[in-house]
């Protein structure tokens, strides 16, 4: 690592080193390509519990950077579901390790200025490249709809007690936290992390604005105490907010915008706030395209449909009344698998993405269908 910076044209230099930066940093290396990136905190580790679905992950990621992964995990809608794929746990130090070995030089600083060809640093210096791209993730979440979530880490004994001894729940919507059915809703999240430890976290999906963490605090604890389950003293604790959706459009860009990758081009879905898996699997697209000098390859027709497609997702789940969650989502797990698989992971698929959105319209109640028609005719600006 290095804080001065050398004079030189790069074939890239990445504007931050999270998961999407060094993922692509890594990917461009391996392509032969003069890769400097930049971030104000470049040795800070990754504390964050990132998983995703198996099937989401590409080919070159090694086995030993998957903490844990569990074949059909459950959901609790208004009823039980199993999801029929299996799902993982990231090891993000073994990741974050894979992704630093052979990624290039690394310069510790803050981007003050950034252009296609041009990085301007707050200490003045210059990072001149044949392209710039900006992984500055999704920056100033002012106005923008976010996840919140707390969470704590606990021993699988106390885990199974907590699931009902399920393996793992991607998602359970019931109201023992607590709440009344018409307050904003939250859902537990249970995980193994590792052989020894399950986290089991109270998440709100999304919300403008989310629910704030202490009220999250408060209805994990009691949804535990309802499920008699005592909460060992000083367990390690995981807070989580951070914005759904990009700054810009996803897909969109002025001729003066550098390029945009990972959660700052919108690879993030907006309706799970997910976008690891995404970024490590279209980091070699992208890596590809710096090697070749070929136009955004990121953004086809078909990308651009799913964006908006699932941007109607998010408003849906913003505008649904309380009550109607857990039902909009029984019917969501009620899908065929390879709707789920479509709406949840495929960002080039408008077909799989649309059909899954048409069968949940259809076996929607006549109060969700309305929500999901004035979502679908109101303009993204006045979504609040
Ligand atoms: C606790 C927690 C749990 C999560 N769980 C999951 C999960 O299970 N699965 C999932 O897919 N996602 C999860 N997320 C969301 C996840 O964090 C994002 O999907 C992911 O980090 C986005 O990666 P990114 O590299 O695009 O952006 P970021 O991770 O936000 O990285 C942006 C980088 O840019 C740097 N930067 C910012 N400004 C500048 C500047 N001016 N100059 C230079 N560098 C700059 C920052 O220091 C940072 O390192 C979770 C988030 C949290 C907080």
């Amino acid at each position: 690592m290095t804080t001065r910076v050398p004079s030189h044209v790069w074939d890239v230099v990445i504007v931050g080193l999270g998961p999407a930066g060094r993922a692509l940093a890594h990917r461009s290396t391996a392509l032969g390509l003069s890769v400097a990136s930049v971030d104000p905190l470049p040795r800070r580790p990754w504390k964050a519990t990132y998983a995703a679905w198996e099937d989401e992950l590409p080919d070159w990621l090694p086995r030993r950077t998957i903490a844990s992964s569990v074949a059909r995990p459950t959901a609790w809608t208004t009823r039980r579901h199993t999801i029929d794929r299996t799902y993982c746990v990231l090891d993000t130090s073994a990741l974050r390790s894979l992704l630093m070995k052979d990624s290039g030089t690394v310069v510790s600083g803050r981007a003050v200025n950034l252009s296609p060809t041009c990085v301007r640093l707050a200490d003045g210096s210059i990072l001149n490249a044949r392209a710039v791209v900006d992984a500055r993730g999704t920056g100033d979440s002012h106005g923008l709809a976010q996840q919140t979530a707390y969470g704590i880490v606990v021993q699988p004994d106390v885990a199974a007690q907590a699931l009902c001894g399920e393996n793992a729940v991607f998602m359970d919507w019931r109201r023992d936290n607590g709440t009344l059915p018409s307050a904003p809703p939250s859902f537990l999240y249970g995980v193994p992390l590792g052989p020894d430890a399950y986290l089991l976290e109270e998440t709100c999906l999304v919300g403008r604005p989310p629910i704030p963490i202490p009220e999250l605090t408060s209805r994990l604890l009691r949804r535990l105490r309802e499920r008699r389950v005592i909460v060992p003293p000083h367990s390690d604790v995981e807070r989580v907010r951070f914005a759904v959706e990009p700054p810009h459009s996803p897909g969109s860009s002025r001729a003066s915008d550098p390029l945009r990758f990972g959660a700052r081009a919108g690879l993030m879905h907006p309706g799970t706030g997910f976008s690891v898996a995404t970024s490590l699997r279209y980091a070699d697209v992208l890596a590809h395209q710096l090697r070749d000098g070929r136009s955004d390859g990121l953004w086809p027709w078909r990308a651009r449909t799913v964006a908006a497609l699932r941007s109607l997702g998010l408003r849906v789940l913003l505008n649904l009344d309380a009550e109607q969650v857990p039902e909009f989502f029984e019917h969501f797990f009620d899908l065929p698998i390879r709707l789920q698989a479509a709406y949840l992971s495929d960002r080039a698929n408008p077909r799989g993405t649309a059909a899954a959105m048409r069968r949940m319209f259809s076996a929607s109640s006549n109060e969700i269908r309305g929500v999901i028609l004035s979502s679908a005719l109101r303009p993204r600006n006045s979504m609040n």
